[in-house]
């Protein structure tokens, strides 16, 4: 046997010489070319969202080597998935399923277990296996971005009938960002439920289809394997099926790795007009609540529109050094003084109207009317603004346009990374701004700028907060795992809880949801040793631990 280079971290209760004979069989299904092990400093350093690591956390708030991988494995297809998934569970080896990673403020490709085996989805499986028109629908392998299916449309000639729905940055996969409840901001925003139908392979290397696909296509070819038979014709059409519904355990979830996956499209609306409201007080944030929340779950408001924070236009427009020289949190007086510069509000509300001339300007008279109502606020439509790069970006993404103009707030530090304190809020005045009171005072006591935002769902707000600090400072790092930290635990306490999080935070939040002693977590931990009985898949994922670890070995 080959004799193989020593991992930076071996997996959890493995030596040298398992992993090398590990690596040897590995290799035997992947080949070479598809095996990398992270054993020294060309692995490390990579923080360029356009050329991302796959092996460790691009914005490392703990160092860069404490969560990161073994080595990467990627399969070529689906049997090498159900194979390198059974060599695993020979080995007792912990596997941590990626597609592309980019999943930054998160953690990334990083695995929850430092050593783990990454396994990169993205690398060979990334195509695009249908776009079916008539019904509206693409089904993906993990590798496809949002920008490769915006391409195919448009290569294709099919965005006059389809769009798609992006993220913030697009150059993250369809089906990973789907799998962590990602949003967009198009009517489609919501990611899961718009996705319909997955093909999924079991901790044990298994292989099911979830919803109609578990209904055989009569016309399928039976002696091909079963990832490869032409599925049922529904599968795309209907997300149920028969029985208990699945699909919502392989979300943020440690019980299966998707390696196919149904999205909805939208149908291309035939008008849109995006437009831009500006808010001029600190306090408007209340009001402008109380007028979006009707208007959205009436859906006047089609899409899933933000209202952002001045410094968060702010920071896409410049660094922190070309707004203040002070290192001190910026001040109302400051943050007064940079609306005034960029000519926006202290809050920056951000939608879109879909649909021919006549609907949209029904449903753009009653938007103008209700935020008329506050003192000062201003309504500008796209054309209104050309220099103003935020609305410009999101003339783009909220029509299903990816870019990745979104990255520039990083920068309001130099070296800047991210997290994200992410926690759901009604959408009320009165639970936006405690929920903005709060957020800022801890980031301000930890000297830091609050930046964020609310993201409208259908009932609910995604406040997204973002932490920004020095990657390369370990002060600034320790100081945004404290606000966070803190934070948590703050809203836990006003009954707030996080929808998603960095690999860092998992078990924190996992412990606050906690009704009934634990009941929740309770059984998702009975599920995972069901169907991972040796826990190679993904440990400590969300805070969900198999019985054969002792997570407090993995506490942060
Ligand atoms: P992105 O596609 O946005 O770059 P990643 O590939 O980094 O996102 O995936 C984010 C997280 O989602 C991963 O760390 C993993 O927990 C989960 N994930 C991604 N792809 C899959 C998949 N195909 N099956 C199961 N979980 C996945």
């Amino acid at each position: 046997m080959a004799s193989y280079a020593a991992p930076l971290k071996l997996p959890p209760n493995t030596d040298q010489a398992k992993f090398s004979q590990f690596v040897n069989k590995a290799i035997g299904i992947v080949g070479d070319e598809n095996l990398v092990i992270i054993s020294g400093p060309e692995h490390l350093g990579k923080d360029n969202y356009l050329d991302p690591s796959k092996n460790h956390d691009m914005f490392h708030v703990m160092g860069e080597e404490y969560f990161i991988s073994s080595a990467t494995i990627a399969p070529r297809d689906v049997a090498e998935v159900q194979a390198i998934v059974k060599l695993c569970n020979e080995f007792d080896i912990p596997l941590w399923p990626f597609s592309v990673g980019r999943n930054v403020g998160y953690g990334g490709a990083g695995p929850r277990v430092p050593g783990s085996i990454g396994l990169d989805l993205g690398k060979n499986m990334n195509k695009i296996l249908k776009v079916d028109v008539d019904g509206a629908y693409a089904l993906v392998e993990p590798g496809v971005t949002y920008t490769n299916l915006h391409e195919y449309l448009v290569a294709n000639n099919l965005r006059d009938k389809l769009w798609i729905d992006v993220p913030d940055l697009g150059g993250g996969s369809v089906l990973g960002n789907t799998t962590e409840r990602g949003v967009g901001y198009t009517p489609y925003g919501n990611h899961f439920m718009m996705h319909c139908g997955m093909e999924v392979v079991l901790p044990d290397g298994s292989l099911i289809r979830t919803g109609m696909g578990a209904l055989p296509n009569p016309d399928a070819d039976t002696s091909k394997p079963p990832h490869e038979q032409e599925p049922n014709a529904a599968w795309q059409l209907f997300n149920y099926g028969f029985g208990p519904y699945n699909d919502g355990i392989f979300t943020q979830s440690s019980l299966g790795i998707v390696v196919k996956m149904g999205i909805w499209l939208m149908v291309n609306p035939g008008g849109y007009e995006s437009y831009l409201i500006t808010l001029p007080r600190d306090e408007d944030l209340h009001a402008a609540v109380e007028i979006i929340r009707p208007l959205r779950t009436a859906m006047v408001l089609q899409n899933v529109p933000t209202l952002r924070h001045i410094l968060l236009d702010a920071a896409v427009m410049g660094d922190r050094k070309s707004y203040s020289s002070s290192d001190k949190p910026l001040t109302d007086a400051e943050l007064d003084e940079i609306a005034e510069k960029l000519n926006l509000g202290r809050w920056n509300f951000y939608g879109a109207f879909y649909g021919p001339e006549p609907i949209r300007q029904a449903m753009k008279a009653v938007v103008k009317q209700a935020f008329g109502t506050i003192p000062g606020s201003k309504f500008y439509s796209h054309e209104e603004l050309p220099d103003n790069v935020v609305l410009q970006t999101r003339h783009l993404t909220l029509q299903g346009i990816p870019t990745t103009t979104e990255l520039k707030w990083v920068d309001w530090l130099p070296n800047g990374g991210h997290l994200f304190f992410s926690p759901i809020a009604k959408v009320t005045g009165d639970e936006a701004m405690a929920q903005y009171k709060l957020t800022r005072q801890r980031c301000e006591e930890a000297g830091l700028d609050f930046i964020g935002t609310f993201v409208v769902g259908m009932r609910e707000m995604h406040h997204i907060v973002c932490l920004v600090f020095d990657r390369l400072d370990p002060e600034s790092c320790r100081k945004a795992h404290w606000i966070i930290t803190t934070l948590i635990d703050d809203a836990a306490k006003r009954g707030w809880g996080e929808y998603r999080t960095h690999l860092a935070l998992m078990d924190q939040i996992a412990g606050t949801y906690s009704f009934n002693d634990n009941a929740q977590l309770k059984c998702n931990q009975k599920i995972k040793d069901a169907l991972d009985p040796k826990g190679i898949l993904a440990p400590g994922k969300n805070g969900i631990w198999p019985t054969s670890y002792k997570a407090e070995q993995f506490a942060i």
